[in-house]
């Protein structure tokens, strides 16, 4: 049996490759975090610290919190870490400077920090699921207060707050609700709370026992999903700039190898760089030859009009200019529809219509129809692999480029 947590499943529905490189694979990620990591992380333990010298009695002043969160990050920090901002202009001091607020905003709201009895600092645990496999526990802060409530909270340094409806829909503390629904007989009640540092606010959300059985159900159903896939294909989204596996990417391996290219010089002897250049020209020139072929039309029709000829004579060859006639169908829907129901009635659909293949492609190849209807299609066809080749803008062009 397994052991899955909420971010390992989030990994699977972000991207279905990177959770087989990590999770089947087992590979290693080539960076070792991200600086949004680093710092949420030097601010737990900076707060984990403080609360665990409370239970103690030991009182922090906020200046000690601050430098117990500094010792960290200069203990902890390496080059390695990734700044993905850092053509905004954002720098290592950028994000501990922000870091240091988030304590400093979190310690004056929450000063004498008597909300609640704490029980637990980062709490680690693994739970059953009814499938048998495991789930993985890990609360930030675990708290109680005299009435039987309980309180899993979450230190967030999320640049976005979270909404009441993100926050009735998170997994990741309705299932540490599960857990502490087991542990505590005594529990009333069980308050999911995320500290948003960000914003000094808390974000509250509690579930009933029903939406509990309901969401443990789902991750039931998607631990069924990712054991069974044999397929994991690639999900490019913004999330691609914070992920550890570019160099072992199909998507970004040739530009994680092209950063480690010393000069523009050798970046440009590359001969995928030269590949795409030359192949982006001449999708240019095309587009360009496109362009200048319909003004030519344009010019021949003119001049076949007004001196009243259809043929105009070249060195070598000769263009006949005929005038014919075209149907135009309605551009309104419903018209169309009418006009293609009438070309039914009358007997002359078949003859006159044409299989759209890109369309018949994509409801056979993705599932748009019933698997049946599918099997029966495909076995009346071949499938050949085929590329399709679209060129886009690099977002980080070189500066001579243009
Ligand atoms: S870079 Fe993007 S597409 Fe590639 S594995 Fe990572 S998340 Fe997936």
């Amino acid at each position: 049996m397994t052991t899955y947590s909420h971010s390992r499943i989030n990994t699977y529905e972000n991207c279905p490759y990177a959770y087989k490189l990590r999770y089947i694979d087992r590979q290693k990620p080539e960076i070792p975090t991200t600086i949004e990591a680093f710092m949420g992380d030097m601010v737990h333990q900076a707060l984990e610290d403080l609360y665990k010298k409370r239970k103690f009695k030991k009182r922090t002043a906020k200046a000690t919190l601050i430098k117990v969160y500094r010792d960290l990050w200069e203990k902890n920090y390496s080059e390695d870490i990734l700044i993905v901002k850092k053509d905004e202009g954002l720098n290592e001091d950028n994000y501990r400077k922000m870091g240091e607020k988030f304590l400093s905003d979190y310690y004056e709201r929450m000063k004498p920090f008597n909300q609640m009895t704490i029980l637990g600092l980062e709490t680690q645990d693994r739970m059953t699921l009814p499938d048998g496999n495991q789930w993985h526990v890990r609360i930030d802060k675990l708290g109680c207060d005299n009435q039987g409530n309980y309180f899993v909270c979450d230190y967030k340094t999320n640049a976005r707050m979270k909404d009441q409806e993100e926050a009735d829909s998170d997994r990741q503390l309705a299932m540490y609700s599960i857990w502490v629904k087991d542990k505590f007989k005594d529990a009333k009640s069980v308050k999911l709370i995320w500290h948003m540092l960000a914003f000094n606010k808390d974000a509250i959300s509690e579930r009933t026992e029903e939406q509990l059985q309901k969401l443990q159900q789902e991750i039931v159903e998607r631990i069924k999903e990712i054991e069974s896939a044999t397929e994991f294909p690639r999900k490019q989204t913004a999330l691609c700039n914070y992920c550890g596996f570019k160099s072992e990417c199909p998507s970004f391996k040739h530009e994680f190898e092209l950063n480690k290219k010393e000069t523009i010089e050798k970046f440009k002897e590359d001969e995928g760089v030269k590949l795409v250049d030359e192949f982006s020209e001449v999708k240019t020139k095309l587009a360009e030859y496109k362009k200048s072929q319909e003004e030519f039309r344009e010019k021949l029709i003119s001049y076949a009009k007004q001196f009243e000829i259809d043929i105009v004579y070249g060195s070598n060859k000769k263009c006949s200019v005929r005038e014919f006639d075209k149907i135009i169908l309605p551009e309104d829907q419903k018209l169309k529809e009418e006009f293609i129901q009438l070309i039914k009635d009358k007997g002359i659909y078949e003859e006159c219509s044409m299989v759209c293949y890109p369309r018949l492609n994509s409801k056979i190849l993705k599932d748009e129809i019933e698997d049946e209807i599918k099997e029966e299609i495909r076995e009346k066809v071949s499938i050949e692999k085929d590329f399709r080749l679209s060129l886009s803008k690099r977002k980080d062009v070189l500066e001579d480029d243009e």
